[in-house]
């Protein structure tokens, strides 16, 4: 699985976080919070945000970086595009 941030706009390693409050919860709880964060939300070790677009593989995200880049490039005045298309050659 690939995860790509939307806030960071890259593939990052998604973690889940103990915090402070899980602690607490955990001591309150007697140990039974603990079967509770295999469900965390993963989120972003940069940002901390989850704002994810996950990929099945590479292969399917970097389809997707192509398809991306094809977009942005069309919503690029032509003036422009013709100036990156020949910087690209
Ligand atoms: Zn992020």
């Amino acid at each position: 699985m690939i995860y790509y941030c939307k806030n960071c706009k890259q593939v990052v390693k998604p973690k889940r976080y103990i915090g402070f409050g899980t602690v607490l919860m955990i001591i309150v709880t007697g140990f039974m919070w603990l079967l509770f964060i295999p469900f965390y939300r993963k989120r972003c070790p940069i940002c901390y945000d989850g704002g994810f677009i996950v990929f099945k593989n590479s292969g399917v995200y970097e389809e997707w970086v192509r398809v991306e880049k094809q977009r942005e490039l069309n919503r690029t005045p032509e003036w422009i595009r013709n100036i990156i298309i020949k910087r690209d050659k």
